[in-house]
């Protein structure tokens, strides 16, 4: 038996943690976490950190029904801290960009214990909690380094008296719900377990892997398909700070991971800027590249694997299955774009309406079961509709093909999916309506080429209110991705059949598409996404296309590339309206930044405002 498939016999019935443990014993030496620029930790460390990080945890007196938040940045210390906290209690990783009101929210629904978070680092959703008093313990950044000398061990003996049974809570998070808040998701051990192991049998995960995580870990794809599968599985995560495209390739060139995983939009990302600096993308060992939680254009697909020679593997994922629900396979077996591949996990079906399955080819509600599989959210109320019987219905719609493939044909359920960034349109429309002006909301999906679906919203005013005011309103309030692009003013707000607001179609009934196609106009080229790049032609749109260059470490700007499209993120946005301020003493917001997403169109507002001043 190779070693690989010696890793892979460990099966889930073990348990997450023993799952670990089991390789901690036979593997002290072999590096689990690494990060950029920092030390790596062995697993014999990282199970002396969990185990010393448990023990101060215990003096809390925690129980297993209770939720312990972290909210740390993204990083090792991210993925440490959940392992020890779920020897205890469940855990709820938090997002730590959240406004206050959505952390105070948040942390109020989940009934949070206890917080933890790194000492010496602050966020705004850090702000907001502690307001509210409950108690937040600052771990020191040593607590995460390999230790000086051996602690008692993360092994199943040392731990097993505090050791979870399968069924208790492990990971808790919360979907972006249709109604009107989050639903709660309980995670369990066994979900856990199932599907990292799940995950790493799919890809063949073994010892001699190392996967670059890009993805946020307070989100199941960062945290159970690239840190979870691979820490069972025995080989070696990095954590990155997250996702930044200008760091990307110089990332790949010195880690040389054997993979990684991220959604669409960083994959669109990373092939415009191995486009742009072919001399960054060095030769790497990378086995498969995996693409998750948003359709793949399959464009994009074709391009990163024909930049990185390596197979692009499209996923299906959902926060209710732990993660992986379907997946395309490894070579040699088939690949088929534009699918999200066969049941990966969980057994998988296509149901009527009425819970019945369909036949192949036909469309229905995707369904899913197995012990990845949620048994149920934590508000019950919201069971009776989630279910068919066992079967979880992911309110995806979907075909199978005669040979298992699945398609995923559209969406029954009203969530926007922004790029992998999942929205729920009530939160936006009880925010809207809670405005003196707004007498009706309603928030929808507008299909978007780059991110899929942007978000927009329709209104019905009682007194006078602008666009701008509502959306900086929002803005106020909820993190940047939920700002509606577009808020239309309406005088009363399109119904269905029933007289029930309808947000499935409501933007091609109101006409909307592609908000973002306004700023375009000539074209001189048209590059692999359909980017237009012109050469700038006036001194604004030359400051702008010199300064962008320099913030994302370009070569070239085009003055119509969009800038999340070469790389541009919020941080870049936040250093460029300093740039912007810094040489011409102009103000611009980030409503107006992410506006005019590209060089031509920040141009002319900073002309106009030029002019305005004089
Ligand atoms: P989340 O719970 O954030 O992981 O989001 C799950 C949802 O993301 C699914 O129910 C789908 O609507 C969507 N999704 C995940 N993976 C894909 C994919 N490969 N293609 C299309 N949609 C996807």
């Amino acid at each position: 038996m190779s070693d690989q498939e010696q890793m892979l016999a460990a099966s889930p019935e073990l348990g997450l943690l023993q799952m670990v443990a089991a390789i901690s014993e036979t593997s002290p030496q072999s590096i689990a976490v690494g990060a950029p620029g920092r030390s790596p930790l062995t697993y014999g460390g990282l199970s002396a950190c969990v185990a010393a990080l448990v023990d101060q945890l215990a003096s809390h007196s925690l129980d297993p029904s209770d939720v312990v938040a972290t909210v740390f940045p993204n990083g090792p210390e991210s993925a440490v801290a959940f392992l020890a906290v779920i020897h205890l209690s469940a855990c709820a990783p938090v997002n730590p960009d959240l406004g206050p009101d959505e952390a105070r929210d948040l942390v109020d629904r989940l009934g949070v214990r206890l917080v933890l978070t790194l000492a010496g680092w602050n966020a705004p959703a850090l702000e907001a909690i502690r307001a509210i008093g409950i108690v937040v313990v600052e771990l020191d950044a040593q607590q995460f380094g390999e230790p000086a000398q051996a602690y008692p061990s993360m092994s199943a003996n040392t731990l097993s008296p505090r050791l979870r049974a399968p069924g208790d809570a492990a990971l808790i998070l919360t979907t972006s719900g249709t109604t009107s808040r989050p639903k709660v998701v309980p995670l369990t051990h066994a979900n856990l377990a199932a599907s990292a192991h799940n995950i790493a049998t799919w890809l063949m995960l073994g010892p001699q892997d190392r996967c670059l995580n890009v993805m946020p870990l307070f989100h199941v794809h960062g945290l159970v398909a690239a840190v979870l599968a691979t820490l069972v599985s025995g080989g070696e995560v990095v954590c990155t700070p997250g996702f930044d495209a200008t760091q990307f390739l110089p990332w790949l060139a010195s880690h040389q991971p054997t993979w990684f995983t991220a959604v669409p939009t960083m994959h669109q990302a990373i092939a415009e800027r191995a486009r742009q600096l072919p001399h960054e993308v060095a030769p790497t060992r990378l086995r498969f590249v995996r693409s998750a939680s948003a359709a793949l254009p399959p464009s994009v697909a074709q391009d990163i694997e024909e930049r990185f020679r390596a197979p692009m593997i499209e996923a299906y994922g959902m926060t209710e299955g732990a993660h992986q629900i379907a997946s395309n396979p490894l070579p040699p077996r088939l690949r088929r774009p534009g699918t999200v591949g066969l049941a990966a996990g969980p057994q998988i079906a296509v149901m009527d309406l009425s819970g019945r399955p369909v036949a192949a080819e036909v469309v229905g509600e995707i369904v899913m079961r197995g012990p990845n599989v949620v048994r149920g959210y934590a508000d019950s109320s919201a069971n009776t509709e989630a279910f068919f019987g066992d079967w979880l219905r992911t309110g995806d719609q979907g075909v199978l093909s005669v040979d298992g493939y699945l398609t995923i044909t559209g969406r029954l359920k009203e969530i926007i999916n922004r790029g992998g960034e999942k929205i729920s349109p009530r939160e936006i429309d009880e925010l809207l309506l809670s405005h003196p002006a707004v007498q009706q909301a309603v928030t929808f999906a507008v299909p978007d080429r780059r991110l899929g679906e942007q978000v927009a919203a329709a209104v019905v005013l009682r007194e006078d209110a602008t666009e701008r005011a509502l959306r900086e309103f929002v803005a106020q309030h909820l993190s940047a991705f939920k700002v509606p692009r577009r808020i239309l003013v309406l005088d009363a707000l399109p119904k269905g059949p029933t007289g029930k607001l309808q947000r499935i179609g409501l933007a091609a009934q109101l006409g909307l598409r592609d908000l973002d196609d306004d700023d375009r106009d000539e074209a001189t080229h048209v590059g692999p996404f359909g980017h237009v790049h012109t050469e700038p032609h006036t001194p604004a749109q030359q400051f702008l296309a010199d300064l962008w260059a320099d913030v994302l470490k370009l070569s070239r700007v085009g003055i119509h590339d969009r800038f999340l499209d070469v790389g541009g993120d919020s941080l870049a946005a936040v250093r460029l309206l300093a740039r912007i301020h810094e040489a011409l003493d102009v103000e611009v917001s980030m409503i107006d930044f992410f506006d005019r997403p590209t060089v031509s169109a920040q141009a002319d507002l900073i002309e106009r405002v030029l002019l305005d001043q004089q």
